[in-house]
């Protein structure tokens, strides 16, 4: 955990890595595992999404592990196995709810929240992996959508003649979210708060290239590529577990923080506020929905880059350095995106400035 201080607010920022399956369904990591690479690569938290079973949640596997947080939700998905719709904050599997709408009401009635899972996947190459996007857009009611899935990137770009360097180095092909799934995002922030998260859909799944069975991200790899940071004004508290989830789970459910990749460098410390005419700081997320213009976005990246300001869904304005501020003079759904070597890094939450439809 890092503290940082925007004008008068002191954030506490957690940084940890989402959506992960293990051994409870088709992962190839168990939760011991799991835990042990967390604590090595120095995260906060990580949050498990196994197919339909919340089996780690009933295992006791909850908690705070030392210094790790592990939250356990499941991933749900319709009769025919389709849409994908990433839970938390519930106790049990909605296992009778067939259609997306009815999980979606479903999750969010037990207290719950929920993302959809890689909203536009798209697989080109190989059969045995087919894509699993969201098809249902006229749902309404999910808290967000995971903008960034590590494993669908990859497995989007494989083709047999790269597939040998991908799998040697398989986060080298990370390289930034895709266009379509950024205008959908910020079109959905045009009528109301869409948070984002990034996901790495972990599986670890062995891959057959040539005459090697070779297991492609082993956990440790899997969890130094894309990253979810959040910002928190008071600190989990560590002897209050469901206090401690309830905080986690509203501040991912408010977009309270960015999405990075580990790959360009370790985007923990990372600052980016939205400053109001009277000089406090809102976070990134719902709470910029209650600002009016005209308002000042501050931007601090621990290593230089090139920071950029989009604003509906168009890039309104670049910089280049560690440290910058954009002027926000009209109302819209601002984002900040953060390039290093024409590759992204970091994505922000949107900031919706006015009042909404905007
Ligand atoms: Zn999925
Ligand atoms: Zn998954």
């Amino acid at each position: 955990m890092k503290t940082i201080a925007m004008n008068q607010l002191r954030v506490n920022e957690y940084c940890g890595v989402v959506h992960i399956h293990t051994t409870f369904s088709d992962g190839g990591v168990t939760y011991p595992e799991l835990v042990n690479a967390a604590k090595n690569t120095g995260l906060d938290y990580v949050v498990v999404n196994d197919h339909m079973t919340l089996q780690g949640k009933h295992a006791g596997c909850e908690g705070f592990a030392g210094n790790v947080m592990v939250v356990v939700g499941y991933e749900h998905h319709d009769y025919q196995g389709l849409n994908h719709y990433l839970v938390l904050g519930t106790d049990a599997v909605l296992q009778e709810q067939a259609q997306p709408q009815e999980y979606v009401d479903g999750v969010r009635e037990r207290g719950g929240i929920g993302f959809i899972a890689h909203p536009m996947e798209r697989r080109h190459y190989f059969k045995k992996y087919p894509p699993f996007p969201w098809t249902e857009w006229d749902v309404t009611g999910y808290d967000g959508i995971e903008i960034w899935n590590q494993m669908s990137e990859w497995v989007e770009n494989l083709r047999r003649w790269t597939s040998y360097v991908r799998v040697l180095y398989p986060r080298r092909f990370l390289s930034s979210i895709r266009p379509e799934l950024c205008a959908k995002w910020d079109e959905l922030n045009r009528e109301r708060f869409v948070a984002g998260l990034g996901g790495v859909d972990a599986h670890t799944f062995k891959f057959k290239a040539g005459p090697f069975r070779i297991r492609i991200f082993p956990i440790k790899v899997e969890l130094k590529g894309v990253r979810t940071h959040l910002y928190l004004t008071t600190p989990l508290p560590r002897d209050n577990w469901p206090a401690a989830e309830r905080q986690f789970l509203d501040a991912l459910r408010d977009g309270r923080g960015y999405v990075s990749n580990y790959r360009r460098g370790d985007a923990s410390g990372t600052s980016i506020f939205l400053e109001t005419q009277d000089g406090s700081a809102v976070l990134p997320g719902r709470a910029g929905s209650v600002v009016l213009p005209p308002a000042r976005i501050h931007v601090r990246v621990p290593q230089p880059a090139e920071i950029r300001l989009v604003c509906n869904g168009e890039l309104l304005d670049c910089a280049k350095g560690e440290r910058t501020e954009f002027a926000v003079d009209s109302p819209g759904v601002y984002r900040v995106e953060v390039f290093r070597r024409a590759r992204a890094w970091v994505y922000s939450n949107p900031f919706p400035v006015g009042r909404y439809p905007l």
